[in-house]
């Protein structure tokens, strides 16, 4: 692979026609990663020519995912409504050297020609002598390229190599619409070869437009920036990835609690590999990442890949950062808490076995209760009159102790255990269900040690007095 990469610079360039999903995602990072590695800059484009679709809210929820995901871009972002003037001159150059020229043809001539030709199961393809029709000065006309007959045009690009399209496939396409709007080709190819692009890393859905892009570009005698085309992304049927295999917008994984690392470790990941290594910092996807490891063939989403990824950069990022993330959670369930010493010592428990930032959220509130409710059916199993000696002996035991720490509360499970001659397993559950009011939590000595030796006997008082005594009457 030929990969020329003096001054790089690459660019992302969405349509903001909805939220940003993975697998533009995907083609930012690449992009984004590709300038990085190279001391390059990375440019934001909004192509939001289609004024029916584009909209100010995508926009804005574009840019909001990609900080959110830190992939910054260099310079001021770019928008395509505001370049009309570039692409109007650089069509009435195309007018004036012959590659172009002026269609009278209406859109209502096009559509019942189209129907016709449908009707005989034909594709419509465009004839050059109805540009003349309704020809004069006064009406409203559109631009064409005029395109090759015959021959071939030839694609190269950085993954597959030459690829060669037949030109009688290609008819005279419209680069400047009636309204004064150029067409999403011929805007793309004046913004990368004015913007300097060197390499344009996109999607393989976006083949099929090249062949008219190097017309152009020969046409406006631009050099071709170097190209590449990443194969989609699939779902775990291997169809393509699309809204039916569940959430694939960013922010509907930062909803769901994932974090930004997670995202680009894992769509770094999808179509790029380097070795077996999974676990990738974003300095070392910068060192990293080169087209060299793009494979071609498409990668599949697999969830459970980024829930673990997920999971993982929750256990490994430092506690206080994990903290920061859960307490806009925590504030939206009503819980107004700061990072303190106790959230922090929650937060390396609780992440421990979090698979997102919800699992943490949702699983905090024991911890800050005042006064907590047992869930029916833990209390009745295991808030049981056997227990309760046990429970109160404990209680007692850990009343007397000067210093609540770990070490000294093991002291006294030890005891009761060996006294009593009971597993720890019998005696867990239960204190357990006390302190929490459920049966799923981190390990009872850490809680007791998060939640304080006033709140432990506290809650362990409260257990007892709803648990009835054990009935000696018979
Ligand atoms: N605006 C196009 C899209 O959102 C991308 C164009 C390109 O990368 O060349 O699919």
């Amino acid at each position: 692979m030929t990969q020329s990469t003096k001054n790089v610079r690459t660019r992302f360039a969405p349509s903001p026609t909805g939220s940003l999903h993975v697998g533009g995602a995907r083609t930012a990072i690449f992009n984004w990663l590709f300038a990085r590695h190279f001391n390059g800059e990375f440019i934001l484009r909004i192509e939001d020519t289609d004024q029916e679709r584009s909209t100010d809210e995508s926009i804005t929820e574009i840019l909001d995912a990609m900080q959110w995901l830190g992939l910054d871009w260099d310079g001021k972002p770019f928008r395509q409504s505001e370049r009309l003037n570039i692409y109007q001159e650089h069509a009435n150059k195309l007018l004036e050297s012959g590659h172009a020229y002026k269609c009278y043809v209406t859109p209502e001539e096009l559509e019942e020609k189209r129907k016709e030709a449908q009707s005989k199961g034909e594709v419509l393809r465009y004839k050059r002598e109805w540009a003349k029709l309704n020809e004069s000065p006064n009406n409203p006309y559109a631009i064409r390229l005029q395109t090759p007959d015959e021959g071939t045009i030839e694609v190269q690009d950085l993954l597959r190599g030459t690829i060669t399209f037949d030109a009688s496939e290609v008819d005279d396409f419209i680069i400047l619409k009636r309204d004064g709007f150029p067409t999403y080709n011929f805007a793309v190819v004046v913004d990368d070869a004015t913007m300097d692009i060197t390499h344009i890393i996109r999607g393989d859905d976006h083949l099929i437009n090249t062949p008219r892009q190097v017309l152009i570009y020969n046409a406006l005698s631009y050099d071709i920036p170097q190209i590449a085309h990443v194969s989609m992304i699939l779902g775990a049927d291997n169809k393509r990835l699309s809204k039916r295999h569940g959430a694939t917008s960013v922010v509907a994984f930062k909803d769901q609690g994932y974090l930004p690392e997670a995202i680009i470790n894992f769509l770094s990941r999808l179509g790029w590999s380097y070795g077996n290594q999974e676990i990738f910092t974003k300095e070392e996807l910068i060192e990293k990442f080169t087209l060299d490891n793009v494979g071609k063939s498409a990668a599949v989403f697999n969830e459970e890949k980024l829930e673990w990824l997920n999971s993982w950069y929750i256990k490994n990022e430092p506690p206080e950062k994990i903290g920061e993330l859960v307490l806009p959670l925590l504030k939206e369930k009503g819980l107004n808490i700061d990072i303190d010493e106790k959230l922090i010592k929650i937060i390396k428990e609780l992440s421990q076995r979090a698979k997102n930032l919800l699992d943490i959220a949702d699983t905090i509130d024991y911890f800050y209760a005042d006064g907590i409710e047992f869930e029916e059916k833990a209390k009745s199993k295991f808030l049981t009159p056997a227990i309760k000696p046990v429970l109160s002996d404990i209680t007692e035991r850990l009343s007397d102790l000067s210093e609540f720490n770990t070490d000294e509360m093991h002291k006294v499970f030890d005891q009761v255990m060996e006294e009593r001659e009971l597993k720890l397993g019998k005696i867990a559950q239960p204190i357990r269900v006390s302190l929490t009011g459920g049966t799923v939590s981190p390990g009872i000595f850490e809680v007791m040690d998060i939640l304080g030796k006033d709140e432990v006997l506290k809650r362990l008082n409260k257990a007892l007095d709803v648990i009835p005594n054990e009935d000696v009457s018979n």
